[in-house]
Parts: structure tokens; C-alpha cells; sequence
């Protein structure tokens, strides 16, 4: 999989930009705010319609702009697509392109160009709340499995309406007709949610302790445990028995999401812990510790896509070099010799050597 091409007409702070990439190692290099993180985010947004920085879309437009608008040429074995996506400053929804031809969401570019992104909060992701791991699990099972894509999106939507019902029912006590409907909805896409998460984990555990373990020179074992809702004891029970375990923990929580007026019951709270010889990452791993977990995690992730999609996905390392020490460093890059890379960086960097030299400088590529 490569990116050979990227366009962007008022994309955060550029006004029109342009460039050809090259197959392996593109450096992005530049002093701090000219634009090196917005280029990644265009990348991004392109792989899976979301940026990893803001739900709003309006941010994603140049200050002053209607409209943005990326463009992209990308390469898989000897087939060529393009990519667009406009975005506007105004309440209007985005449009996204494949080949020229509107899609419907997100959900239909899943794997078109798969991307991983690497960036220094991610080196906290074991010691921060629970939903940056969580954004990690689905920023990676949207681009394998687009009906976990689909569902996903739709669970979001299902549980942004129970919000709303959850708070004004006191106002309105005819919204409470429509929550069994709901809670219907979110227990059968719930179970789907959890299926393909239980499964997922699975597999990142098995990649993750391989390259832990060489890490740590076989001195330290890592395990990963998906945590889910209470009344599920085995996440890889079958989709109906998960969907009849979530409508007990539904039932039991009906009163207690009346009252707090939240959604308590549901996917939407999962967890992933991960333990080094036993002990938690998150209550006692030294920051050394914690960072090496976290680099096995996000090589995981690139050799699972890699396996399952056939390809290598585009790898995106935003700042997140320069953060690590020289060891380190080079475990990373001797694991990311193949396929596409995208790296930013300042022009002090060791790492300029590496590649191909892109200069970004006040929201132009040269
Ligand atoms: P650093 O090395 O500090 O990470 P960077 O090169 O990665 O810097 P970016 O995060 O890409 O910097 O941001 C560059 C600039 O883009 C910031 O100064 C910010 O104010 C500007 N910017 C962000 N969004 C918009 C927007 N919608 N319109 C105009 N400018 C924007
Ligand atoms: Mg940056």
C-alpha cells in the first residue's frame, strides 16, 4: 500500500499544497506549528474519516475557508484509486470519493488505505483513561472489518440518542416510549462490538508478546485483558449469548441510568489491561516499562493489518522518534524496513538521514 500523491485546498493552515511521496521513508521535517501534524491528520482523514485530534469539522478547515478539500492518488500491488474528501466550515456533511464515486460513510473506505499512527500519546496509552484505548482498538478493527466499522458508527448514534432520552425524560416522559427500542439496538450491535473486540485482543496479544518479549530480552512477559460488562464471562461466547448477557446488564442497570440520567450499560465502558509478569501496567509499570509495552502494541497492530489486509499499511511515527531513546529507536525502525513510512520531525534529528526530505514550512511542502 502506498500513498503516492496528496492534495489539500484549505486544509487547517494550508491553502493549497501538493506532493508526490516516495515508497519508503518520507520525512516531514520542519520547525514547530508549520504544519507537520496537520499533513499526517489530511492522511488520516483520508484512511478512515476521522481525525485523530477533533470531532469537529469546522477545526479541519483553514481559518477564513468554506471548504476543504484532499485529494489523493494511492498504489495497492499494481492498482491505482483515488481518494477525496471535502469538508465544510458550515453545518453541511462532509463527501467522501473512491474512484470519483460519492460514498455513503466512513465505514466504505475501511481498508482502502489502512494507516497506523504512532504518536507520543501513545506511549501513555497503558497508564491514560480507558477510552484512548479504546479509540486505539476501533482506529484499527474500522479498518479491518467494515462491519465493525458500521456497527460501530451505528452504536454511537444508538447511544447518543439514549443520552438524550436518558436526560430529558423528565420534561418529556413520552421520550421513555422509545428506550426499550434502543436498548434493543445497542444490546444486538453491542454484541457484534464485542465479538470482533474479543477476538481482535486476541490476536494483539499473541503479536505484542513476541516483539515484548524480544524487547525486554526475554526477561518480561506481557498479557492483555479485554474487560467487557460484567455479566459477560466469556467475550467469545456466541453473538446471542453476549446479546442476552447485555440486555441482563441493561435490565439491571435500568434504574440507575434513570436516575444518574447516563448510559451505563454497554461496550461503550470496555477496557483493555495489560499486565507485565503479572503485575498491572497501569498501577505499577516504570515509565521504560510502560513505553516498551505500548511500542509492542503499535508494531502489533501494523503486523496484524499487515497479515490480514496482505499489504503493508502506511505507517504514520508523528514526533514520536525523537521521544524515544537510542535504543529504542532502533528496535522501532529495524521492525519498520518495509512499506511506506511517513515521519516527522526537526531538522536537528538523526533521523533526516533516513529517507526522503519533505520541508514543511507555514503550510507549504517543498
Ligand atoms: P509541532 O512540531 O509543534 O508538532 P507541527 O508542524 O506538527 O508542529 P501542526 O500541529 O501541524 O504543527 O499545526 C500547525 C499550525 O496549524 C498551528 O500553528 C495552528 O494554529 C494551525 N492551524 C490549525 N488548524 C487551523 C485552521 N483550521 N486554520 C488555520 N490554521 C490552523
Ligand atoms: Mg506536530
Amino acid at each position: 500500500m502506498r500513498l503516492c500523491s496528496l492534495t489539500l485546498y484549505d486544509w487547517r493552515n494550508y491553502e493549497k499544497a501538493e506532493a508526490e511521496f516516495v515508497p519508503g521513508v518520507n520525512l516531514l521535517v520542519g520547525d514547530n506549528a508549520q504544519g507537520k501534524t496537520n499533513l499526517l491528520e489530511a492522511i488520516v482523514y483520508l484512511s478512515h474519516g476521522q481525525s485523530f485530534r477533533t470531532r469537529s469539522q469546522a477545526e479541519l478547515v483553514r481559518i477564513g475557508a468554506e471548504f476543504a478539500d484532499l485529494q489523493a492518488r494511492i498504489e495497492s500491488g499494481d492498482r491505482e484509486q483515488s481518494l477525496r474528501a471535502v469538508l465544510f466550515a458550515g453545518r453541511r456533511p462532509r463527501q467522501l470519493y473512491l474512484g470519483g464515486v460519492k460514498k455513503k460513510s466512513a465505514a466504505d473506505l475501511a481498508g482502502v488505505l489502512p494507516t497506523v499512527l504512532f504518536c507520543p500519546e501513545d506511549l501513555q496509552v497503558l497508564k491514560a483513561g480507558a477510552q484512548a484505548r479504546r479509540r486505539m482498538i476501533d482506529h484499527a478493527l474500522c479498518q479491518l472489518r467494515p462491519s465493525y466499522a458500521a456497527a460501530l458508527q451505528e452504536y454511537g448514534r444508538c447511544l447518543e440518542q439514549k443520552g438524550r432520552i436518558l436526560k430529558d425524560y423528565s420534561l418529556q416522559p413520552g421520550l421513555l416510549e422509545v428506550l426499550p427500542e434502543y436498548n434493543e439496538r445497542l444490546a444486538q450491535l453491542g454484541a457484534n462490538i464485542i465479538f470482533f473486540r474479543a477476538r481482535y485482543l486476541e490476536a494483539l496479544e499473541k503479536e505484542a508478546q513476541t516483539f515484548h518479549g524480544e524487547f525486554s530480552g526475554g526477561k518480561e512477559e506481557l498479557r492483555l485483558h479485554y474487560h467487557t460488562v460484567s455479566t459477560i464471562s466469556d467475550p467469545f461466547a456466541p453473538v446471542r449469548d453476549l446479546y442476552d448477557r447485555l440486555r441482563e446488564h441493561q435490565e439491571s442497570h435500568r434504574r440507575a441510568e434513570l436516575e444518574s440520567g447516563q448510559c451505563l450499560s454497554g461496550p461503550h465502558k470496555d477496557d483493555l489491561g495489560a499486565e507485565l509478569n503479572g503485575m498491572s501496567v497501569k498501577s505499577y509499570g516504570s515509565q521504560g516499562q510502560t513505553r516498551t509495552a505500548a511500542i509492542s502494541l503499535k508494531l502489533a497492530e501494523r503486523e496484524l493489518m499487515c497479515r490480514q489486509l496482505g499489504e503493508e499499511p502506511v505507517l504514520l511515527l508523528d514526533d514520536v522518534l525523537s521521544e524515544l531513546d537510542a535504543g529504542r529507536q532502533d528496535f522501532v525502525l529495524n521492525k519498520l524496513k518495509k512499506g511506506q513510512v511517513f515521519i516527522t520531525c526537526c531538522e536537528k534529528d538523526r533521523l533526516t538521514e533516513l529517507g526522503r526530505v519533505y520541508n514543511v514550512e507555514q503550510g507549504k511542502i517543498c
